[in-house]
């Protein structure tokens, strides 16, 4: 679907309004606030529930403790994500602009700020023409330090999720944090205070990649904040007499759906690039459709098709929101099968290259091997290794591999194939690691034995 540009210039001062739509952007701030300045400090299992540690290459998720073996994973959620992103954007249009994207989050902490030291719309804009004084300098000044505390906590909070929160917060009330620690932090609130506290609807309007794209998955059953022009237009300020009246749609152009947006548009206009689909001039249109004793929604969440008072279409009727779907539920529930059998210890193997195979003291010809054990659970484990394939005749060590609690340990293993059974060339051979204290827990990985 093709949606037009208007471009707005000039810095939009929007007017605080209330309503349904407006609520659930409050209650939108507060829970995404809430998960992001509370996971770091949510313990699980001994751990941080969820963080990713660089040092050891381990990320914690609840009670998931992941290897860079697993990337998979992370490539198999990004794919459900952008999926679920085409079926959102098809089903629900912006709605994800409007209420939950971070970008519109922190606009709108940062416009309850400003509006908290410099007051509503109006008083907003006669200080920004007014000359510099005391009280610019000192409403100003404030607006920004508040932003800038903010977004620093936005920035050390982000820095939480790889490093254990509560050592940083230690440290900061130390007065030593680290420069890595320090660069991200500032790094991230600079973005922050740049982005939500000075840029705003600029960045939906013209810098955002996902608000170039999404026009091309929109249909005409679609969900989007539209002007019912039917029955809005035409539009004019109501008069007293009978006849002027029934001629006049619903609308009484009294300018409040644009004085409301954030964006700055007029929604009248028909379906703009520039909305966000935020519902907040049909908040306030329902306010002045409730002082003329009219039906609300004359600005409402609907389709271009339910605007042209057709029946809504049924769920085979758009096969591209069933394709979405169904790939959605498809790679979810192979990556619920595949964590629910994964074990809980990874090896990796690498052919000591460094050391040539050699001839033992039996006659057999010996390879080494460099065996790298990681042991995701929260206590020591011991494994039992058990070399097999054609021609081996033994391992070493034959002992019990010591790993500690949430930790890896690399062993240098050696295996002897039998010259008389095995010609030269490479054979197939298994490493089998067996947890000792629960043996149908075991992994095995494929490699090759040496004949010179
Ligand atoms: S708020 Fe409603 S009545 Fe007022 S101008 Fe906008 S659409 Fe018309
Ligand atoms: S037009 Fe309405 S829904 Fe769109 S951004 Fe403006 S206030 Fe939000």
């Amino acid at each position: 679907m093709a949606i037009p540009i208007h471009f707005v210039s000039g810095k939009v001062y929007p007017r605080l309004t209330g309503g349904r739509f407006n609520n659930w952007r409050i209650a939108f701030v507060i829970v995404t606030q809430l998960l992001y300045f509370g996971l770091p400090w949510l313990q699980w299992n001994g751990h941080q529930a969820v963080r990713y540690d660089f040092a050891s290459m381990r990320g914690y998720l609840f009670g998931l403790t992941l290897l860079p073996q697993d990337l998979t994973y992370l490539a198999g959620t990004l794919i459900i994500a952008a999926l679920g992103l085409f079926l959102w954007t098809m089903l629900a249009g912006r709605l994800w602009c409007g209420f939950s994207c971070p970008q519109t989050v922190y606009s709108q902490i940062m416009l309850w700020l400003e509006r908290l030291l410099e007051g509503p719309p109006n008083a907003r804009r006669k200080l920004d023409a007014a000359p510099w004084g005391a009280e610019k300098l000192l409403k100003k000044g404030g607006t920004q330090s508040l932003m800038l505390l903010f977004s620093l906590l936005t920035g050390l909070t982000l820095v939480g999720y790889f490093t254990p929160m509560r050592e940083l917060a230690a440290n900061l009330a130390a007065g030593h944090i680290g420069p890595w620690e320090s660069l991200f932090a500032l790094g991230y609130a600079a973005f922050t205070w740049l982005l939500a506290g000075h840029l705003r609807e600029q960045v939906c309007k013209h810098m955002c990649p996902y608000a170039r794209f999404q026009g091309a998955m929109f249909d005409d059953h679609t969900l989007l904040v539209a002007y019912d022009s039917a029955r809005g237009e035409p539009r004019g300020a109501r008069r007293k007499e009978a006849a002027n009246v029934a001629a006049q749609g619903d609308c009484v152009d009294c300018g409040l759906c644009v004085q409301v947006c954030p964006t700055g548009i007029d929604i009248r206009n028909g379906l703009q690039y520039e909305c966000i689909g935020c519902g907040l001039c049909a908040d306030a249109c329902d306010g002045v459709m409730d002082k003329l004793a009219a039906p609300r929604g004359l600005i409402r969440l609907t389709t271009q098709h339910a605007l042209q008072h057709a029946p809504a279409p049924r769920a085979w009727q758009r096969p591209r929101a069933l394709l979405y779907g169904g790939l959605i539920a498809t790679l979810t529930l192979a990556m619920l099968v595949s964590l629910w059998l994964r074990q809980p210890f990874r090896v990796d193997i690498l052919r000591d290259r460094a050391v040539m195979a050699r001839e033992n003291a039996d006659g057999n010809i010996e390879n080494a091997y460099a065996l790298r054990i990681f042991n995701t659970l929260p206590q020591a484990r011991q494994y039992r290794l058990v070399v097999s394939g054609e021609g081996v005749v033994a391992a070493q060590p034959d002992t019990l591999l010591q790993v500690p609690a949430d930790g890896d340990r690399s062993f240098i293993v050696t295996v002897a194939g039998d010259p008389n059974v095995l010609a030269r060339g490479s054979h197939p051979i298994t490493f089998e690691l067996q947890d000792a204290a629960n043996p149908q827990q075991q992994v095995s990985e494929e490699t090759r034995l040496l004949m010179p």
